[in-house]
């Protein structure tokens, strides 16, 4: 059997995927800040870690997946400046911070739902690990890493030597210059472990700490959280390609100036959906929920077919033609596999071959198109038996996620007025009143159904 390969951001490689414990996995998804609508940009990174996620339990692998949900500290710049997200969506929508994250957090699980994504194992929010934040800071400052500012206690980053070892950037280009960049900070890259509540506004959300009245920098709950559920060392963490050199970087420093040991063995970032050449954005355009493409007459699984047909870690240019494309090949795609269903062809049993192909392909650091390629020559493939194909498919498709299983002929029912209106139209095609019947028909169509002519006599079916 082929070997889990996947491409580690640290190494810049594609690596044998060995797992700390035999068969076991434990791993982290950067999750939504819930305070808004996600976009179709940040559902393609849950995507990816859902088809990862699925790679790995196809492989065998028991996997422990976290997605976080963050619902305080994440301002509106990434550079500890600005408002907290969600404060600033509570004010603009006059309600309480609570409920906005209450609503925009079940507001992303119906859309992983509806995207046919796994749910993790546990979604841990911010506002409910604040004491083990506050823990993770006082091992720090205890270790001495941190110092304190007017606003915060922040993370010197200059102490932890392998600082740029995941974004592989050039210090020099970043160091701190102006004054009005860097704050209170001594060095740019430092980064806020504690924020301190501004004595002119009591903030909705705000905790007693050693340091004083505050809340928890954005960093810091992702390594409280994740070091929680899955250790202080652990297999995978994933999110988007954004992540790496700021929020992740930030992570490793925290968490490995903490523990002393190394935090996490496999980095994997999933790459932007683009529109129009630019990540998408208000300016680019694209910026659709899963809510907004289905109004426009898509089904949500069609955006996740698109998205596997480019490799998660190149970017996926977005359009409505593209989205067009997608919803016929898949429209295609299902059709094939109905006739499949319903063929009573007896040919070989090719499973084990085309299980070879596949897992060729999606373990080679999940190459997915490739691997829909495999699912389509094998559709095609005539010497297979269609009851051992249908099977493989599903077996398939538990990597796949397109809901497989439920493509049937769907069972019309023919409300009793149509069946009467085709009954009146047969018995004046009978008469050969042609332009009568013609007039049945029109009526037909008017109330959703189409109706064509056969050797066995009508056939009524759904207009699409
Ligand atoms: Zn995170």
């Amino acid at each position: 059997m082929s070997k889990l390969k996947l491409y580690n951001t640290l190494t810049r490689k594609k690596e044998t995927f060995e797992p700390i414990v035999q068969g076991k996995v434990g791993m982290y998804s950067c999750g939504p800040t819930v305070y808004w609508y996600q976009h179709i940009g940040n559902l393609r990174t849950y995507i990816f870690s859902d088809l990862l996620r699925r790679v790995l339990e196809f492989n065998g692998f028991k996997v422990k997946h976290v997605i976080n949900v963050t619902d305080v500290g994440h301002l509106t710049s990434d550079s500890d400046e600005g408002e907290d997200k969600v404060e600033e969506a509570a004010k603009r929508e006059k309600k309480k911070a609570k409920e906005i994250t209450k609503f925009y957090f079940h507001i992303f699980k119906e859309d992983l739902k509806k995207l046919n994504i796994e749910l993790p194992w546990k979604w841990p929010k911010a506002s409910e690990h604040i004491k083990e934040q506050i823990g993770l800071v006082k091992k720090l400052e205890k270790k001495g890493f941190t110092y304190r500012t007017r606003d915060g206690i922040y993370f010197d980053s200059s102490r932890f030597k392998n600082y740029w070892k995941m974004a592989k950037l050039d210090l020099k280009g970043l160091k701190a210059g102006k004054r009005v960049e860097v704050g209170d900070k001594k060095h740019k890259t430092d980064f806020a472990l504690w924020k301190f509540s501004l004595e002119d506004g009591k903030r909705q959300q705000e905790w007693k700490s050693p340091w004083g009245v505050g809340f928890p920098g954005w960093h810091i709950e992702c390594s409280a959280m994740s070091m929680k559920y899955l250790g202080k060392h652990f297999d995978i963490h994933t999110g988007g390609e954004d992540h790496i050199p700021v929020h992740h970087t930030n992570e490793i420093a925290q968490s490995e100036s903490a523990t002393g040991k190394r935090f996490v063995n496999y980095w994997l970032h999933g790459a932007f959906l683009l529109s129009k050449g630019e990540k998408i954005s208000k300016s680019s355009g694209g910026l659709y929920t899963i809510s907004e493409i289905e109004k426009m007459g898509y089904d949500a699984v069609v955006f996740r077919y698109l998205c596997l047909l480019t490799h998660y870690r190149k970017p996926l240019n977005f359009s409505l033609d593209n989205l067009d494309a997608a919803k016929n090949s898949f429209q295609n795609f299902r059709r094939k596999v109905i006739e499949i269903r319903n063929e009573k062809h007896k040919g070989n049993d090719l499973t084990e071959s085309y299980t070879n192909l596949f897992l060729i392909e999606i373990n080679d650091d999940l190459n997915l198109p490739r691997a829909l390629r495999v699912v389509l020559k094998m559709l095609d493939d005539f010497d297979f038996s269609s009851g051992k194909k249908i099977k493989l498919l599903e077996k398939f498709d538990e990597v796949l996620g397109l809901k497989i299983k439920e493509m049937k002929e769907e069972k019309i029912i023919i409300p009793k007025e149509v069946l009467e209106l085709a009954e009146e139209r047969e018995s004046l095609r009978r008469q050969k009143l042609w332009a009568k019947a013609d007039l049945f028909r029109e009526r037909i169509r008017e109330k959703g159904f189409s109706i064509e002519d056969t050797n066995d006599g009508y056939k009524i079916s759904n207009l699409d």
